[in-house]
């Protein structure tokens, strides 16, 4: 995937800079300890034409908090980064994208703490998904990581060995991606998504304490309440998804996206007939700000 070209141009602390001549320090204790905070943001091209930024002000909101929750100094406004990603979408010409702002850390080998952070945001295009496409999950043999080890509400850089970890197992095995449990062996989440089940037309998502609370996870129980489908937060087991009539992801680059089986055992009801599936169409019209929610 080309992720830039000569012409991409990104923001870097305040400025505008072509994407193939911006520069950061190769002695950053983000490059050698993946001591950053970053966000996965996406904007869609609304049914009246215009470019929204999806939940701008949580996901900003969660990049300070990122920040703070690993001691990094965090001195920008949500208003100052938010006219600055739609004006990177526009000087990019982009309208359906995804959105990476990344704080980072200044020249540091040792542990101590920073007085500075810096930042950049980067964005290339990602058309909408809203999942045609059904996947094959399997628990991850990795297991997230233990809250008393890392701030795991934080989407801190470092994290995500452990995503690349089980994500290639799942790849190499022949799956298209993986479920990973916490450390007592429950149901956690994915390399990059929540999960939900489906059981007698009730949602079922783990409780947070052990998971990155997404905020599409959050969309999805607005939408439910909205919806008038019941939804419970709560400690799940394997053998729970596995008598499931439906599972699937979301989170903002997979928004909604069922399953078509876990660990090689297909789910109970035709993905078409559930109400997760509603939640998918519920979830496409939302971002793209469309007037009819549901189709009958
Ligand atoms: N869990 C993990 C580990 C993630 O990386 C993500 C993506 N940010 C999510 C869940 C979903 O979060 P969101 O809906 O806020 O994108």
């Amino acid at each position: 995937a080309a992720y830039y070209n000569n012409e991409t141009i990104l923001w870097l602390n305040g400025e505008f800079v072509k994407a193939s001549e911006a520069k950061m320090d190769f002695y950053s204790q983000s490059l050698h300890y993946g001591y950053a905070v970053f966000e996965g943001i996406r904007s869609y091209k609304t049914t009246g034409g215009e470019t929204k930024i999806f939940k701008a002000e949580e996901h900003f909101d969660r990049l300070r908090n990122s920040a703070r929750a690993i001691n990094m100094p965090y001195t920008w406004s949500n208003e100052t980064l938010i006219n600055a990603t739609y004006e990177v979408l526009q000087r990019n010409n982009l309208d359906n994208a995804y959105i990476r702002p990344v704080v980072y850390a200044p020249v540091n080998m040792s542990f101590v703490k920073n007085d500075v952070s810096y930042i950049v945001i980067e964005v290339w295009e990602m058309a909408p998904f809203f999942g045609e496409k059904l996947l094959r999950i399997m628990t991850s043999s990795f297991q997230r990581p233990n809250p008393k080890a890392f701030k795991i509400t934080a989407k801190a850089s470092g994290h995500y060995v452990n995503s690349i970890l089980a994500s290639q197992e799942a790849k190499a095995n022949g799956y298209d991606e993986a479920l990973l449990t916490d450390m007592n062996g429950y149901v956690a989440e994915g390399v990059g998504a929540n999960m939900f089940y489906e059981k007698d037309g009730k949602l079922f998502t783990p409780a947070t304490g052990n998971i990155l609370p997404g905020i599409t996870r959050a969309t999805v129980l607005e939408l439910c309440h909205e919806l008038g489908i019941e939804a419970e937060e709560k400690q799940i087991t394997l053998a729970e998804v596995k008598d499931a009539d439906a599972a699937f992801f979301c989170g903002t680059a997979a928004e909604v996206i069922g399953w078509e089986s876990f660990d090689d055992i297909p789910f109970k009801k035709n993905w078409k007939e559930t109400v997760s599936r509603k939640i998918q169409q519920a979830y496409s019209a939302r971002v793209t700000e469309a007037d009819i929610v549901v189709e009958a």
